[in-house]
């Protein structure tokens, strides 16, 4: 069993780090690793190296050499579901290899959310990528309006889509096949659904109303079912 611990860039001085108390606690104490044992360290962006515990601290060995990201930047727009359901959409496409977690407050969203989820899903998707063996950790936007993401410019190398539950739309896998851009972005909407005022308005700025299956599936499940296709299209079997 290989231990996964992210890094952050103060904590490491040339091939030293630092590591925190609870990291000192969850090394020694939790998974009784003793001095001389080793683990991953992960800087969160892209490295991850073999560490070597010391007393406090840790020494990097070498840099590990993997590739566990997907292709293509996968930005999630997703409008926040109720109670805690966004705790279970940050886990899963994390493991699933979301880069940009952005949630939105839409026109029937319900929930206003505080800035302590924020701490809490940034700590979700830390451990989720640490689980599923990740280079990066998804990064999680502050909660902003819907409206406000439509009203900004869909740069030249991002597809963007919107998942609409009802209508004959064409299916997300179609245009998959045929993407060249660097970057997706998919939008899905809350238990009510959006309204039709918001689906228009993503569409007049730029966004393909797509399908994701001929079932609803509920406000947590679209945006997993959305990166499970993009991977299952763009992934290559090594
Ligand atoms: N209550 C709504 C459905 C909301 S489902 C209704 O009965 O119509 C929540 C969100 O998930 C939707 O806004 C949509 O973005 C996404 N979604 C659910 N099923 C989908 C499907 N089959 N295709 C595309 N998007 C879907």
């Amino acid at each position: 069993m290989v231990y996964r611990l992210v890094i952050k860039p103060e904590q490491r001085q040339e091939q030293k780090i630092q590591l925190t108390s609870s990291q000192q606690h969850y090394l020694r104490r939790v998974l009784r690793l003793k001095e001389g044992d080793r683990f991953v360290a992960m800087d969160g962006v892209g490295k991850s190296w073999w560490a070597q515990i010391e007393t406090t601290s840790a020494c990097l060995l070498e840099l590990i050499d993997i590739s566990t990201e997907l292709p293509v930047t996968v930005t999630l727009v997703t409008a926040l579901p109720k109670g805690n359901a966004y705790d279970e959409v940050v886990r899963c496409c994390t493991e699933l290899g979301v880069s940009i977690l952005q949630p939105v407050i839409s026109d029937r969203t319900l929930l206003k959310p505080s800035d302590r989820k924020l701490e809490r899903w940034r700590r979700i998707a830390t451990e989720a990528a640490e689980q599923a063996e990740r280079q990066i950790v998804p990064t999680v936007l502050e909660p902003i309006l819907f409206t406000a993401i439509l009203a900004r410019e869909i740069d030249a190398e991002t597809d963007c889509y919107i998942g609409v539950a009802r209508g004959d739309v064409p299916h997300l896998s179609n245009y998959l096949q045929h993407s060249v851009r660097n970057n997706i972005l998919i939008a899905t909407g809350p238990e009510g659904g959006w309204t039709k005022e918001e689906v228009e308005r993503a569409i007049a700025v730029g966004y393909q109303p797509v399908s994701l299956g001929n079932r609803i599936l509920r406000a947590i499940t679209a945006p997993i079912v959305a990166l499970s296709l993009v991977a299952g299209a763009l992934e290559q079997a090594i």
